[in-house]
């Protein structure tokens, strides 16, 4: 098949796919990240020569030369998507073009070279046709594309790489909460940072989760299940959590959250919430908030109801804050809130294919 790039992706079928009794087991209860598909996708880029050789072919391991820049500079880039098993047995993606997009961004970012976006798109297509029959259709459940591209020069020198590797894998994915999302607890950071002013924090790099490891290991470590980070420069501004941007739903029903910036990755589901939220007249804010406010606003009754959001877990809600020197306060009742339910069932239903699409972000792939 081929692509506006005109590259040809070959195919080589899997010739040890999981046995089908043994991939109807996994898919049963699949988790999250942990159980994968038969194929893969792999482009290679060189400079002079540009994006070559697109294949899907059977997982297996890399092989790769220990002096390659990623292991050294961390020079990588990804992606997280789901494709969506429809009602009658075929497959969709959601706003994949989104997804191509951001990629575009984070490679400028980190000096990498851009993967043309229609072959970012193609190489989600192959991957799910390719895996068709690992896409599981139990509610809330779907095939999670992760597209990543190192830098695999073979060079110690401290410089953009001159070749890349691009992948697609893929992993069957069940509902990351069992029996709808139950509210989470966070812990603010105030001495470990995510990301500064001018720093890599809107690209979707794995540097950026490094950093947030050992603030996430505190947040556990007190008890909390993830971390939220604060702007680094004032150390009040709330910024969003290691993988998921938040909002804060106000008593009148209206919504704020963080604005975009150099600090902050642009959220496809973020964009999503905001369009949704706008579209049914809920008066809406990309504003700073400060931790302070927040805490006043959630003990007078100013502030109903606060959620996190991202293509993992969709929507999460936030029942309770944490922090040094006693900071802790309830959002709400603790509980989930009735908006943040209602955005959650709405877009599930439009990425589910249960509800209209007037936004045309579903493509049906197969
Ligand atoms: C991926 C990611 C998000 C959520 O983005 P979606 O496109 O909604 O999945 C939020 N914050 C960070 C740091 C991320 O890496």
């Amino acid at each position: 098949m081929s692509s506006d790039s005109n590259l040809t992706f070959a195919f080589e079928q899997s010739t040890s796919p999981l046995p089908l009794n043994e991939r109807a087991r996994l898919l049963e209860d699949p988790g999250f990240g942990r159980v994968f598909t038969d194929h893969m996708v792999t482009i290679r880029y060189k400079e002079g020569q540009g994006w070559h050789d697109p294949k899907v072919h059977q997982r297996r391991p890399l092989e790769m030369d220990p002096a390659s820049a990623v292991l050294h500079y961390a020079q990588e880039i990804f992606e997280g998507l789901k494709a969506y098993r429809t009602k009658d047995g075929g497959a969709s993606l959601f706003r994949a073009d989104a997804n191509a997009r951001r990629f575009r961004a984070s490679a400028e970012r980190l000096a990498m070279a851009p993967l043309p976006e229609d072959l970012f798109l193609e190489s989600c297509r192959q991957l799910v046709k390719a895996d068709r029959d690992w896409i599981p259709e139990s509610e809330g459940s779907a095939l999670y594309l992760r597209p990543f591209m190192i830098a695999s020069s073979v060079f110690l020198g401290v410089r953009p790489a001159d070749e890349y590797l691009y992948i697609v894998i893929a992993s069957s994915v069940g509902s990351y909460f069992k029996g709808g999302a139950p509210s989470v607890t966070l812990w603010v950071s105030d001495h470990f940072n995510r990301a500064g002013p001018g720093g890599t924090g809107a690209a979707k790099c794995g540097g950026n989760y490094a950093a947030s490891l050992l603030p996430q290991k505190e947040a556990i470590a007190e008890g909390c299940d993830q971390v939220i980070f604060l702007d680094t420069v004032e150390k009040k501004w709330i910024e969003e959590l290691g993988g998921m941007n938040v909002f804060f739903v106000m008593d009148d029903g209206s919504m704020i959250t963080p604005p975009l910036g150099d600090t902050i990755l642009p959220g496809i589901t973020r964009d999503s919430l905001l369009t949704l939220a706008r579209d049914r007249g809920i008066s809406l804010r990309e504003e700073r908030y400060s931790i302070d406010q927040w805490q006043a606003d959630a003990r007078s009754g100013r502030l109903r109801e606060a959620f996190a959001c991202g293509t993992a877990a969709v929507v999460t809600p936030i029942g309770r804050v944490r922090g040094r020197d006693g900071l802790d306060f309830m959002i709400g009742n603790g509980g989930p809130g009735l908006q943040t339910e209602q955005l959650r069932t709405s877009l599930v239903d439009i990425q589910r294919g249960l509800a209209p699409d007037p936004y045309k972000w579903v493509e049906r792939v197969f």
